[in-house]
């Protein structure tokens, strides 16, 4: 997926050029915070003024609860952010689909204040028009590191440190020429993707591992969850999968804020399933595609307009 940095940020307070976002290079950031967000231009026609935010609610909430375990207080409202989001995209005046990172941390002259940055990217969807970026193969590995246990650092927060576990995974994934990694917990059941949740589908059920898998509380996998057994008729279940039970899958994809829909080809080089994309996820991501697209109008309550 290529991004692009935008021309404007916010940062505490201020819409100013992202060059001129400078801060000290003392700064704490190793308990610094994040949410990453998208908003998604509405249906198919370009109106530059209006852009769909995909669940800020549950993300502002998640950057909440991140901010409270690790003990940084975000000196604004949620409303605040909301208002400040809308001003960067408007002074950047996108015209395609943008990922927003909205960034706390404690700032090196007085730790227990914050600076809190929102910078944002424009980006390609992966599903892409032509569907051709949704079927690549994508080879994935089991790492060889296990996903951040839950007495070591806080998976269900997107603290910053959690995150040089899946750079690891990342970067051993690229050594061994493969596409990306899906982690197992400390107890070595399949927990997820360096940063996106995995589903799984087997004789046609979709599979996900529990929040005590040391998975993040992903907004993408909530929302699936609750869609596709009422919509789809796709029954789901959460458990914890076995590795075995990994390899064994008809299909599995990835799911999340930037991975969006993510079909996956083969882990350890065992192909699964027949068809790729499987059924199952196509027939997910499309639907999925037309949500974020604000063309199912009973979901437009999970977008938020700028
Ligand atoms: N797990 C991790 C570690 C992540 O970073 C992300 C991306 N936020 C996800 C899962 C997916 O979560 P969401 O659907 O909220 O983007």
């Amino acid at each position: 997926m290529a991004f692009h940095g935008s021309k404007y940020c916010w940062l505490n307070g201020e819409i100013i050029e992202t060059k001129d976002a400078l801060v000290s290079a003392m700064e704490p950031i190793y308990l610094g915070i994040f949410e990453g967000i998208k908003a998604y231009v509405e249906g198919d026609v370009l109106d530059k003024g209006r852009m769909n935010i995909f669940r800020w609610k549950p993300h502002a909430d998640r950057l909440w609860q991140s901010a409270a375990v690790c003990g940084l207080k975000i000196p604004y409202a949620k409303d605040d952010l909301l208002d400040a989001t809308r001003k960067t995209i408007s002074a950047n005046g996108f015209e395609t689909n943008i990922y927003i990172q909205p960034r706390i941390w404690p700032r090196a002259e007085a730790p227990e204040k914050v600076h809190v940055l929102i910078p944002a990217w424009t980006f390609e969807t992966i599903l892409g028009k032509e569907n051709d970026r949704f079927s690549k193969p994508r080879r994935f590995m089991v790492s060889s590191w296990r996903r951040i246990a839950c007495d070591a650092l806080p998976p269900q927060s997107k603290t910053w440190a959690n995150y040089a576990n899946s750079a690891l995974a990342l970067r051993e994934a690229a050594r061994l020429h493969y596409d990306g990694a899906i982690f197992l917990d400390n107890r070595g059941f399949v927990s997820e993707g360096t940063g996106a949740c995995i589903m799984t589908v087997r004789h046609g059920k979709v599979i996900t591992p529990p929040v005590a898998a040391s998975i993040l509380e992903s907004v993408t996998r909530e929302t699936l969850l609750r869609i596709l057994p009422d919509e789809l008729c796709i029954p789901v279940e959460v458990r914890d999968i076995t590795r075995t039970e990994l390899y064994a899958s008809d299909e599995a994809f990835l799911c999340g804020t930037g991975w969006e829909i993510t079909p996956i080809t083969s882990v350890d080089d065992l192909t699964l399933g027949e068809e790729y994309p499987g059924p199952i996820t196509k027939q997910i991501a499309e639907y999925y595609a037309e949500i974020l697209a604000g063309k199912i109008t009973k979901h437009i309550d999970l977008l938020t307009h700028t």
